[in-house]
């Protein structure tokens, strides 16, 4: 025991600034650690803000290139700037780190620079900042992720490079490829095709976005394939040969070996937990596959010492990481905490069209055994997705027939990762799909397409 701080917390992404908020609303005496200049982590410095910032141009460009016309908008000179988009996203990080540090003062939260390790499981060594140690009751690692690469790969930054250089790129390359296509691989693709790169995804998986609905996957597949995007899928790299002028993938699928070539491969074949270096075995902390094993609560195997976040395993995804802070600073400042439950938590994908879920995907609530109902309702058939020219995609509720209970539901389409949060509320309070059916929605909305697929669970959707 310590009469240090009440809570120290290792790792300033969305997981432990949240985490060090609270704790600081609680009263607690709280110290966060962070390594690197700015606060935020990788969420607001290379991941979530900055690929939103370049997505919401690579969405004006895309549409200036196919809808304008049809809006009556003409743009005869019509040109964009890669390098400005890139500063406008970097203006865009600096203005939300800037807020976090400002929330660091409000909240009476003792900010200190440096690469934390235990020493015990009360005390922290930090190298590389003006403070050396840091001494306290309870400690949270929230030390996020890395970019994972494929064993014996060094991301030069020049022709190998992650999202972390993807985001920051000073040029536009004429040829990309892109290993992986989960979330970050076609999000990336979406806005470096904008902008006018001959983009290939290529997929191990026989689809993309293999975590989601099979058919969602579909639509953003035909999407993409109209904007030239070339998807190989089913298609796993087996070598990677950057001697010559540019990059050669060898790759093999379907029994046969060939080779695509480009200036860059971009790897976004998922994220590697950052456990090394912490000295968390040698204080007893456990992990498996260099994840930190939690309970609930972000309790780890050691008394006072917590997990969350990317660290603490999947989804890794910025909201799971916030809530998992609150929960955990709720336990240890004493409060009744609502644990985490991974079916309410919602995927997003942020290319075009936009993809959104929660809970099971039709094809594994029929693995897990469920009688299931399927209810979709497209987009095509809302007046406010045709006014807005924006109307390819559907939502989907997945039921139990049983009890009605939602088990799940996917939309693709205009603002899906919006609209997700009415099926999470719904799903979290337990509702079902008649009851989202009797409650009226606005007209004319896009959220008029959650009201017709809840309508569609009991057979009688309006307007199909
Ligand atoms: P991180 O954000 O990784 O932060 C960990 C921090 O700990 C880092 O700042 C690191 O420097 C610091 N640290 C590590 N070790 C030490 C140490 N020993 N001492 C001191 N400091 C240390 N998620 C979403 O929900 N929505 C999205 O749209 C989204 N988009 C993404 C786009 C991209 C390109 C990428 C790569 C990721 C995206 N993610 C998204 C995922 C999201 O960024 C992560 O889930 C989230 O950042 C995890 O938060 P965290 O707090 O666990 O860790």
């Amino acid at each position: 025991m310590t009469d240090g701080y009440d809570l120290a917390i290792i790792g300033s992404g969305p997981g432990g600034y949240v985490a060090a908020i609270r704790a600081g609303q609680l009263g607690l005496r709280v110290a966060i650690i962070e390594r690197e200049p700015e606060l935020g982590g990788v969420c607001l410095n290379w991941g979530c803000i900055p690929s939103k910032s370049l997505l919401a141009n690579a969405e004006m460009v895309r549409f200036v290139e196919r809808k304008a016309g049809e809006f009556g908008l003409g743009f005869e000179s019509f040109s964009y700037d890669w390098q400005q988009a890139v500063k406008r996203s970097r203006r865009v990080v600096k203005r939300m780190t800037r807020g976090v540090a400002g929330l660091m003062k409000k909240n009476q939260v003792t900010v200190v620079s440096g690469e934390a390790r235990f020493v015990d499981a009360n005390t922290l060594a930090i190298e590389g900042g003006e403070v050396e140690r840091v001494e306290a009751r309870h400690v949270i690692v929230a030390t996020g992720s890395r970019a994972r690469l494929l064993p014996g790969m060094v991301a030069d930054g020049e022709k190998i490079i992650t999202s972390r250089h993807a985001v920051n790129l000073d040029q536009v390359p004429g040829r990309l490829l892109i290993m992986g296509a989960g979330a970050v691989g076609m999000e990336l693709a979406y806005v470096y095709s904008a902008y006018g790169a001959q983009v290939v995804v290529i997929e191990m998986l026989d689809r993309v976005l293999p975590l989601e609905d099979a058919e969602a996957g579909a639509v953003v597949a035909r999407h993409f394939e109209k904007l030239g995007i070339g998807l190989r899928v089913a298609t796993r790299v087996e070598e990677v040969d950057t001697s010559g002028d540019g990059v050669v993938l060898t790759v093999s699928g379907g029994g046969e070996t060939s080779t695509i070539e480009g200036d860059k491969v971009l790897v976004a074949i998922g994220r590697a937990p950052n456990t090394e270096g912490l000295g968390l075995e040698d204080i007893g902390v456990e992990s498996e596959r260099g994840f930190v094993q939690t309970d609930e609560y972000g309790r780890t195997t050691v008394e006072h010492v917590f997990a969350i976040g990317d660290i603490a395993g999947p989804p890794m995804l910025a909201h799971k990481a916030s809530h998992e802070g609150v929960v955990a600073v709720e336990t240890i400042a004493g409060r009744e905490a609502h644990p985490v439950d991974a079916t309410f938590i919602p995927s997003c994908t942020y290319c075009h069209p936009q993809v959104a879920s929660i809970g099971l995907t039709e094809e594994m609530a029929r693995e897990a055994g469920y009688e299931v109902q399927v209810s979709k309702f497209p987009f095509m058939a809302i007046g406010k997705a045709v006014a807005i020219a924006d109307y390819e995609g559907w939502v989907k509720i997945v039921s139990d027939t049983r009890y009605g209970e939602i088990l799940g539901a996917t939309i693709v389409g205009p603002d899906a990762t919006e609209l997700i949060h009415e099926l999470a509320l719904a799903r979290s309070a337990e509702l079902t799909a008649d009851e989202i059916a009797e409650m009226v929605h606005a007209h004319p909305t896009l959220s008029e397409a959650l009201h017709e697929a809840a309508l569609g669970v009991s057979g009688a959707p309006l307007h199909i």
